[in-house]
């Protein structure tokens, strides 16, 4: 055990943050719990139409205004690097934040979360002098000049299993691109979010242009993608509030929206795989992280069938020696599954999965970890077929299924999941294949002889097919919140 921090004595930033004020909720009453042990963390009030009115007109005001989207570009960039550098200044506090209520263990908040937090915004920031437009061959007496413009306010909504990087992948960009946001995290984990915006508004940036308005997803979050004021939407979750988030975007002004959904991607493993060792720390570490709840976790083993019994006991001897316990302990591996309702969820499409012919080779059921918390144990399924519950919907817990294949192209048809396209995982010394089975696999991003998660600010990472459209990371993550216009001049 190495405790790192007491959970009972943070100071959780509470309220929604207007304008850099932060406000008491008026909506519905909830309670934010820590995952680890179950207790409650801060009894709050979700932001209910007055608030988010207020927002989005404040956003609104802010962007005609402050001058953010017309300043000199190396002023934005200042501002960006400022609140970069303050993001490292308060690393711990922020980590902490993080930490108490989610399912994000300390180390690796502190490994990646915080820190990347900072760099994509000093990235964002970099890229701002960087905006381009064209210069179109047209006819003579003709010039066409395509510029980039921000859209206005952007309406952003993000979930709960990786809270800080995931909102930063929104509100860095945007604001880059000139925008003002009005961020609704998960009713679950809004703090570190908050203090990030805080942070920014102490860099420089004017206050109105963000805001933060925590309040559960049908009565906050709904509001807010509905409100005439919003110029753009971009949502982070499950394919299933994807699809309410489009019905409800297309309500009120028919807004852009951009879709990051959820997952259910392919290990492929062929016979010729380089180090078998590496492929099962790959998979363990992929299905386990997070207490299994990764958007890209590869959770389907499509393995050459004559290495399915080995690999698969190596994989089995990884999950067996994780430790669970509280995210505040930075020597948990195996964190906690997020809700009472996430593990019901995990639990009935088990059941359904066995029902349907798949059997347990490892695992099955909770193990003890912190008293309190809900914690499931590394699960292997094998004898599942492709329409079988565990192979074809997202779990969100630490569930893997085994798919063993005779020929390369049984295994391609296996990898490729028919709704699902995330991401996927392809092993194998032999480069043809490798790009035959990259080509195959209908996904956002296809790791080779690796898997996840993606550590380089520049490598676009977005979903095919209902994991969703519209890319997070890199210069395609910034010119998602920005229109083309043509100036089209006669002369
Ligand atoms: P969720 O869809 O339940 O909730 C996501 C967010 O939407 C939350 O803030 C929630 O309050 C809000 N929400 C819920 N109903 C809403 C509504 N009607 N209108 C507006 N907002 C609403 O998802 P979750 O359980 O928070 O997160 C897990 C899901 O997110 C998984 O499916 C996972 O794969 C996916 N995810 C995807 C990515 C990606 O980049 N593709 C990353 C992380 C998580």
């Amino acid at each position: 055990m190495a405790v790192i921090f007491d959970p009972d004595l943070i100071d959780f930033p509470s309220g929604s943050l207007i304008a850099g004020e932060r406000l008491r909720g008026s909506g519905q009453h909830y309670a934010v719990l820590r995952p680890s042990d179950g207790k409650v963390a801060r009894e709050e009030r979700g932001a209910g139409q007055d608030l988010v009115d207020r927002a989005v007109n404040t956003a609104r005001d802010s962007y005609k205004t402050s001058g953010w989207p017309t300043s000199e570009p190396r002023a934005r960039q200042r501002v960006m690097r400022k609140w970069a550098d303050l993001i490292d200044a308060h690393f711990e506090e922020l980590a902490r934040l993080e930490a108490a209520v989610s399912v994000r263990v300390i180390g690796a908040v502190r490994l990646r979360d915080v820190a990347m937090s900072a760099e994509l915004i000093r990235f964002y920031g970099e890229a701002i002098d960087k905006i381009e437009g064209s210069v179109l061959a047209t006819r003579a007496g003709k010039l066409s000049t395509l510029v980039r413009e921000p859209y206005g306010v952007v309406a952003a909504i993000a979930p709960w299993n990786t809270p800080l990087l995931l909102a930063t992948l929104k509100i860095a960009p945007a604001i880059a691109a000139g925008n003002a946001i009005v961020l609704k995290p998960s009713e679950l984990t809004p703090y570190s979010i908050i203090r990030l915006a805080e942070l920014g508004v102490e860099a420089g940036l004017p206050a109105g242009m963000i805001s933060v308005l925590p309040g559960l997803g049908s009565e906050t979050g709904s509001a807010l993608i509905r409100h005439p004021g919003v110029n753009y939407v971009s949502f982070t979750g499950s394919a299933a509030t994807g699809v309410q988030v489009m019905c409800d975007a297309a309500q009120t002004g028919l807004k852009p929206v951009s879709l990051e959904l959820g997952g259910k991607s392919p290990q492929l493993v062929f016979a010729d795989a380089p180090d078998l060792d590496r492929v099962a720390d790959l998979v363990a570490q992929s299905v386990c992280a997070n207490g299994g709840q990764v958007c890209f976790a590869g959770t389907r083993l499509v393995v050459e069938r004559s290495i399915e019994g080995e690999l698969v006991e190596k994989i089995r001897t990884r999950m067996q020696n994780v430790t669970p316990g509280p995210t505040w302990d930075d020597q948990t591996t195996l964190a906690p599954i997020a809700s009472a309702s996430q593990a019901a969820r995990l639990e009935a499409i088990l059941e359904q999965a066995k029902a349907g012919g798949a059997e347990t080779l490892e695992g099955g059921g909770r193990v003890e970890g912190e008293p309190g918390g809900i914690f499931f144990a590394p699960t292997i399924l094998h004898k599942a077929p492709p329409e079988n519950p565990a192979v074809r919907d997202e779990i969100f817990g630490p569930v893997l299924t085994v798919q063993p294949f005779e020929d390369f192209e049984e295994g391609l048809a296996l990898a490729d999941h028919p709704t699902f396209g995330l991401a996927g995982g392809v092993h194998t010394s032999n480069l043809q294949k490798a790009l035959q089975a990259a080509n195959a696999i209908q996904a956002g991003t296809v790791w080779v002889n690796h898997f996840g998660p993606n550590t380089d600010p520049n490598a676009p990472m977005g979903g095919y097919k209902q994991s969703g459209f519209g890319k997070d990371f890199g210069v395609m993550g910034l010119n998602k919140f920005l229109k083309t216009k043509n100036i089209a001049i006669t002369f």
